[in-house]
């Protein structure tokens, strides 16, 4: 029987950690949410991005902006935001309406307060190693096996999908750790062959119960990032929990694996913005 890699556990104790940073320094940190539109999930991720930046000891502001707002005025929000002094991080949430360039957004915020490391100062940072600001999900991955003691030297670590958010800062992570990193893609070919020799396995797809036991050796340390939405609220991961849970060593829980990580992980990155800004 496999362990659990609970994040709602560990996300828990990294915010408790940052609080006690923010108290221990009498620092102020800000970050601020903008929520473009009336999207309802979008709607609800920014409620729990300022819960957590609550519970963290962290300001948090919300910039509402209509559906159909254009793309220089979204510009011309994140400017004030990086000339603000009480901003120390940026979010924009994603998914955004379709006349905004996503990337232009992104490329406009201060890569000092760039929170969810989108910007191509951050990622490419993440190429050669020098992190300041990491990806949130796949940062809060690696702080999972930290946590846990899973030692990624040496190992054999596959990684499914190659998003520029989630698989490709993975397998830089797992790569500056010293595992031997595969990334598949919907092109690969002999895909569960080689997520059968993985000893870390991380499926980041988009497809709910795809990763069943056959793609799972014995043993395996199985992270499952996918979040899919199913019928009504429920939420289904990329692996088949059921099937896949006897043959692993850990495996993380869908929901409460590496989503609270994931969040955990941007309020870390805006503590780390506020030092870096200090
Ligand atoms: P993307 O859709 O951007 O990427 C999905 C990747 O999976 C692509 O690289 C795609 O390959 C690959 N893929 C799709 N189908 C297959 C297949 N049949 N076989 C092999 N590979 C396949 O998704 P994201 O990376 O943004 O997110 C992945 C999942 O993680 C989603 O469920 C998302 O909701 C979830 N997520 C969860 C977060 C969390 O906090 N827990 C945070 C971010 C995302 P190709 O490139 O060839 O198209």
């Amino acid at each position: 029987m496999a362990q659990i890699l609970d994040g709602k556990i560990m996300s828990a104790e990294i915010k408790a950690e940052i609080k006690a940073e923010i108290e221990r320094g009498n620092l102020k940190v800000g970050l601020a949410v903008v929520l473009v539109g009336g999207d309802p999930a979008s709607r609800i991720y920014v409620d729990w991005k300022k819960k957590d930046c609550a519970e963290c000891g962290i300001e948090s502001f919300e910039y509402v902006l209509p559906e159909n707002v254009e793309q220089s005025e979204l510009l011309s929000l994140i400017d004030k935001l990086n000339a603000d002094k009480n901003i120390h991080g940026i979010l924009i949430q994603q998914p955004l309406p379709k006349q905004i360039d996503v990337l232009a957004a992104n490329e406009r915020i201060n890569p000092l307060k760039d929170v969810d490391a989108f910007h191509a100062e951050n990622t490419g940072r993440i190429m050669t190693g020098d992190y300041r600001l990491t990806a949130c999900t796949p940062a809060g991955v690696m702080e999972m096996l930290k946590r846990a003691d899973i030692s990624v030297a040496g190992k054999d670590c596959v990684v499914v999908g190659r998003s520029n958010i989630v698989g490709k800062p993975m397998a830089m992570m797992l790569l500056h750790e010293h595992g031997t990193v595969t990334i598949c893609h919907s092109r690969t070919q002999n895909l569960s062959e080689i997520c059968k020799r993985a000893d870390i396995l991380v499926a980041a797809i988009g497809k709910a119960n795809f990763i069943t036991a056959d793609f799972v050796k014995n043993g395996a340390v199985v992270i499952d990032v996918g979040m899919n939405r199913g019928e009504g609220k429920k939420v289904y991961g990329d692996v088949d929990y059921e099937a896949v849970e006897p043959l692993a060593s850990y495996i993380t829980p869908v929901p409460g694996g590496v989503g609270p990580m994931t969040r955990a992980m941007l309020m870390l990155n805006t503590l780390t913005a506020k030092k870096l800004q200090s």
